[in-house]
């Protein structure tokens, strides 16, 4: 059956790799998925691999990404990064709201809004990611801190910004951990983001893409992306491999 939307597989390198090491695994990725006709593919170095690494990847079909930005443009904001320099560089898409700024950094949900909409003003496309802590599941608040996030995100958007949205859920108790939800777990969170946008804007709904994200790895892809409102992965670990991460790509847009 004929998937609803084209998956997106982005690999999240995270705090990791010399520029020559990011222009390898860049290589081993492009040339690994060079086959691969069913889905989109990116990869999201550290900042100071991003030139580098957009340049190698130029005119092919993996996209660059970054993994954080600020939201103003210029001014005195020491150590941030603005979206048209990410365009500058060569970005396609840029990460937002990742767990691990919420967490690490005290990022909070009205900074993810404004990263995401400027992201969005300079033409980039904001993967935007939303997901609960373990005494949220276990307080069975995961719906309601999703939908909380979500809506948080998603604020002030036009109809045509929403439309270039990516949202990633990523459960922050799966995430590098080892320990990925089960295919039904992530379908429901999946479903519920979908719904939830589609009270706003159901044509848009229906054509977002809601990648999963938290241990995925090439031998459980296949039975997440066969749940019908998964379409694609936010990889960490496994695309420090490009042969784990091309495998994934692979299995995850042939199931
Ligand atoms: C991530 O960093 O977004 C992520 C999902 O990491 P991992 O795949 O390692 O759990």
């Amino acid at each position: 059956m004929a998937r609803a939307r084209r998956p997106l597989f982005c690999g999240n390198w995270k705090l990791n790799g010399s520029i020559a090491e990011s222009l390898a695994l860049a290589s081993d990725v492009r040339n690994g998925v060079s086959t691969v006709r069913d889905a989109d593919v990116s990869v999201a170095p550290s900042f100071t691999a991003l030139y580098a690494v957009a340049k190698r990847l130029e005119d092919g079909p993996v996209g660059v990404a970054a993994q954080d930005c600020f939201w103003d443009e210029k001014g005195a904001f020491t150590g941030e990064v603005a979206p048209s320099q990410l365009v500058d560089v060569g970005c396609k898409q840029v990460i937002v709201g990742h767990s691990e700024r919420r967490q690490l950094f005290g990022e909070l949900d009205a900074a993810v809004n404004l990263k995401a909409r400027a992201a969005l003003g300079a033409g980039l496309v904001p993967i935007i990611c939303i997901g609960e802590t373990l005494a949220e599941r276990d307080a069975g608040e995961t719906l309601g801190r999703v939908q909380a996030q979500l809506d948080a995100a998603l604020a002030e958007m036009s109809g045509d910004e929403l439309a270039r949205v990516v949202i990633a859920y990523e459960p922050v108790w799966a995430i590098g951990t080892g320990r990925n939800a089960t295919p039904a777990q992530a379908q429901e969170v999946h479903h519920f983001i979908r719904t939830r946008v589609a009270i706003r804007a159901p044509e848009v709904a229906a054509k977002l893409r809601i990648l999963y994200g938290g241990s995925v790895k090439p031998d459980n892809v296949r039975a997440l992306m066969a749940e019908p409102d998964v379409d694609g992965g936010l990889v960490g670990g496994a695309s420090l491999s490009a042969e784990s991460f091309v495998r994934i790509v692979k299995e995850g847009s042939a199931a």
